[in-house]
């Protein structure tokens, strides 16, 4: 019966993927991303992406990036899908202030948050240890993966990874001070960044906010320990990494509620040896009806995570120690 069910596998993988291959190339538009930076706190700018996938449209103007203008130079969080995506970022900055970019930190290792990177040069780009460790050894595929999505968008970028470990604790950026929050769950490494001055607290891809959760290197349970910690960290503002900004718990709370569900429905599925298209097939639940690509989101979770929780479901129990005999 098991082997029946993995037949399915290779199928559901392969119509996944089917839709980024059909998708023919953008000719002769202007690749411009129009990035207009909004001011939500003291010396703080959002770049607010669309809650979509990568396509060839919004050349994976997908995500959220920010900058802080401290009065000792600018700190970027995060710098967008693509080298493109990066130069404009710099132009938008520009516009704003002439004071230089001095630090650039990425959330975590995710092509939509760093490949814009490389336009960066001159600039220390920090991250967490194991961020900057699998910036290097996945940076390839995701560059060709982006580009197989967006086409000519990300032409001529390259994965460049950050190059300054940091570790959690207290950063001062002129008159404003940084607290790095080393954690995970959506990543084996994910920073948060917490500015004391304005209480905008950046939580990258910890948070979603009526954008589906992306789980292809997450470990739910330790995701949703890592919530727990966000929530009872003080906030003016939180930004997530998809989805407008809040003032509140709620992005928190969908964040978690959505897991939980994609978790127990896994659990359920695996537990009952529903197949994976049966699985992939299931309705989304109506409180995740404004979620944007719950759908899409559930099916490529599906794919990701299906099989670990088949392990664990059937992984053997430990015999039991025998008892000393009795003399
Ligand atoms: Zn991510």
């Amino acid at each position: 019966m098991k082997i029946v069910r993995w037949l399915h596998i290779p199928f559901v993988l392969v119509a996944l993927c089917l839709g980024f291959a059909t998708i023919p190339a953008a000719q002769g538009q202007e690749l411009d991303y129009g990035l207009k930076p909004q001011k939500v706190a003291e010396n703080t700018w959002l770049l607010i992406g669309r809650n979509e996938d990568f396509t060839l449209k919004n050349g994976g103007n997908i995500v959220n990036t920010g900058f802080i203008v401290t009065s000792a130079g600018v700190v970027v969080i995060d710098t967008g899908p693509s080298r493109l995506y990066g130069e404009q970022m710099l132009r938008a900055i520009a516009k704003i202030t002439d004071k230089p970019v001095i630090k650039v930190f990425n959330t975590h290792h995710h092509p939509d948050h760093y490949l814009g990177n490389q336009s960066f040069a001159g600039v220390k780009i920090a991250a967490l240890a194991e961020t900057i460790r699998e910036q290097i050894s996945d940076g390839g595929a995701f560059t060709d993966n982006v580009y197989r999505m967006s086409g000519d968008w990300i032409k001529g970028t390259e994965s460049t990874p950050a190059k300054e470990p940091v570790q959690a604790g207290r950063q001062q950026f002129g008159d404003h001070e940084l607290e790095l929050l080393s954690l995970h769950g959506h990543t084996s490494a994910d920073m948060a960044i917490l500015d004391h001055r304005t209480g905008v607290l950046f939580a990258g891809d910890l948070v979603f906010h009526d954008r589906a959760a992306t789980t292809p290197h997450a470990v739910i349970q330790h995701w949703l320990a890592t919530l727990d910690r966000l929530e009872n960290t003080p906030f003016q503002l939180l930004v997530p990494g998809h989805g407008a900004p809040v003032t509140d718990q709620r992005a928190i709370r969908q964040t978690r509620d959505y897991l939980l569900w994609v978790d127990r429905a896994m659990r359920e599925a695996t537990t009952s040896g529903e197949e994976m298209a049966e699985l992939i097939a299931r309705p989304i639940p109506a409180e995740f009806a404004g979620i944007a690509l719950a759908a899409e989101e559930f099916a490529r979770s599906v794919a990701h995570l299906y099989r670990r929780y088949e392990a664990e479901t059937f992984k053997p129990t430990p015999k039991p120690t025998p008892k000393p005999t009795a003399r």
